[in-house]
């Protein structure tokens, strides 16, 4: 029997860990059988390398794992010493410190580590952080680095943006090409889209259960669930996993069946998750009665836009469009129509230290927006990562008391 805070798991979830391994195998088996590895950033043109035939590894899933396993704190400091900075991204300290000390927890599953890539392809789009990183893989292994440059706080997404960075995506084909060791399919490339896009729409119907009051899911499962939309998005295991997702959660949406017993209050989560204590807030929050329903970072894999017959510009407009590389307008109207459309009570953000472009309560965001929607919010500080810049008893406190402030509004 589960106790009041203990998270209610799915189904599924058995399921995807074999999803996961799989891929995790492929990545490792893929040099022996000849298959080139492409490293990609998590909103860069992952659709192209799957067309050309890469294998695809995702560098800041593997910095995620890292946070949850609590291995990044011990290994940061490694890469501190070669000069990488304690305040920048620490999904890039920590991999690189993985790196450095030769461990990860990949090798809790039986595989070595991460593939060394063939090439590193980043966009922008998210910060310049990402480009950074694969920069200093490029030079150990001395394989290219190339990428989309994407403006950022962007507020119309004007359709020079989009001309601008698809040219930019269209000029990547020609140097993956070499590597690939292949040409382009053009029916191929539709095809990855077009499972990208179906990925896509299966992973919003998952995260769109949480309209449902109560809800039947909280950020802390969305953020175990996303694996496979961030990792397969363009590869049919996705779809598969997400589909079996989609019925579990319609079914516990027809039994009544809560994600948070009693739910009594309804937040957004803003920010990035602190991956080495999402199973300490996830019972907090379900001790005080409250569901996380709905956050930027889960909603981050959702592109609408992607079009099979239009695969460059609809990729450009797709990860250019979204939250991080947004203007402060755009972010506050977004999250007004999230409020809004899953009823919440409340917001809060997560200030992440190392990594300003995921913290978005420093430029006056919360008070516009509690303006704007008579709620109030909180503001956390921590990291992703490094949990030398969290204090548990001080979030505690902080989120007890903002619960008591939400029963009183
Ligand atoms: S967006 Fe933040 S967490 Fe993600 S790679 Fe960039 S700096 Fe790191």
């Amino acid at each position: 029997m589960s106790s009041a805070s203990e998270r209610k798991d799915f189904e599924s979830t058995k399921k995807m860990k074999g999803v996961m391994f799989k891929y995790f195998t492929e990545l490792e088996n893929g040099p022996a059988q000849g298959k080139k590895t492409a490293w990609c950033t998590s909103v860069g043109p992952a659709e192209l390398l799957r067309a050309l035939g890469f294998n695809v590894y995702f560098p800041e899933n593997h910095g995620a794992m890292l946070g949850a396993t609590r291995m990044a704190t011990d290994l940061i400091p490694l890469a501190n010493a070669r000069g990488f900075s304690p305040d920048i991204c620490s999904y890039l300290t920590s991999d690189v410190g993985s790196y450095l000390k030769g461990e990860s927890p990949l090798q809790k599953m039986k595989l070595s580590g991460p593939p060394k890539a063939d090439v590193l392809v980043f966009n922008t789009n998210q910060c310049r952080d990402v480009k950074d990183w694969f920069q200093f893989y490029a030079r150990e292994w001395d394989v290219p680095c190339i990428g989309v440059h994407t403006p950022r706080s962007i507020g119309d997404v004007s359709d020079s943006i989009i001309d601008d960075v698809a040219r930019q995506i269209e000029g990547l084909v020609e140097p993956l090409e070499q590597v690939a060791g292949e040409k382009l399919d053009p029916k191929k490339l539709r095809e990855v889209v077009d499972l990208s896009r179906q990925c896509t729409e299966l992973w919003k119907a998952v995260l769109q259960a949480a309209v449902n009051v109560p809800s039947p899911l909280t950020f802390f499962d969305g953020t175990i669930q996303m694996g496979p939309a961030v990792v397969l998005r363009g590869h049919v295991d996705a779809i598969e996993y997400y589909r079996g997702l989609v019925d579990e959660l319609q079914q516990r949406i027809a039994d009544g069946v809560a994600a948070v017993e009693d739910e009594t209050h309804r937040i957004y989560w803003e920010g990035m998750p602190v991956w080495g204590k999402l199973s300490g807030l996830s019972g907090l929050f379900m001790q005080l009665k409250t569901s996380v329903v709905a956050s930027t970072y889960c909603n981050s894999w959702i592109f609408d836009d992607l079009d099979p017959d239009d695969p460059y510009k609809s990729m450009a407009r797709a990860y250019s469009s979204i939250f991080i590389c947004r203007s402060e307008d755009a972010k506050q109207k977004y999250i007004e129509e999230m409020a809004e459309r899953y009823g919440i009570d409340g917001i809060l953000y997560h200030d992440a230290k190392t990594c300003p472009n995921n913290s978005n309560n420093r430029y006056q965001l919360p008070q516009r927006l509690q303006a704007k929607l008579d709620k109030p919010y909180l503001v956390i500080n921590g990291d992703l990562n490094d949990l030398r810049l969290y204090s548990e008893e001080q979030t505690k406190t902080n989120i007890e008391a903002f619960v008591e402030q939400l029963a009183e509004t």
